[in-house]
């Protein structure tokens, strides 16, 4: 299953992580694992393999560290790819429901043009 046919998508953010390795425990399909690296708090961050994610959400809901995960369920079905001048790669994209015109890029979160 490539990354792209996945239904679902997670995205860790390293620096909330805390490594306690709940959402790994949690993963139904087993595709988070502790990272080798270190965030800048010292920590062995939580990574998501890059496919298999259904979408399902129980990683979030058990992460006692708010903000360290994001779920994008119907990950196969956003098909929407802009240029992030963040990452400086090309990305999915999504809006939120507050400001459809305001689109975030899937890798990093933040926005991509003004709205
Ligand atoms: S959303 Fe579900 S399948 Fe995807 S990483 Fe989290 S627990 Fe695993
Ligand atoms: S549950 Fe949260 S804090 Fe714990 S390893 Fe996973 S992302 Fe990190």
């Amino acid at each position: 299953m490539s990354e792209a046919a996945s239904r679902g998508h997670v995205v860790i953010n390293t620096e909330e992580c805390k490594g306690c390795g709940l959402c790994i425990e949690a993963c139904p399909p087993k595709v988070l694992y502790l990272s080798k690296k270190f965030n800048t708090h010292g920590y062995h961050n939580s990574a998501y393999k890059g496919e298999g994610c259904t979408g399902c959400g129980v990683c979030f809901y058990a992460c006692p560290e708010p903000g360290a995960i994001t779920v994008f369920k119907r990950w196969d079905l956003m098909t929407d790819i802009r240029m992030c001048p963040h990452c400086r790669e090309k990305h999915k994209v999504y809006s939120k429901s507050t400001n459809p015109d305001e689109l975030i890029c899937t890798q990093c979160l933040k926005p991509i043009n003004e709205g």
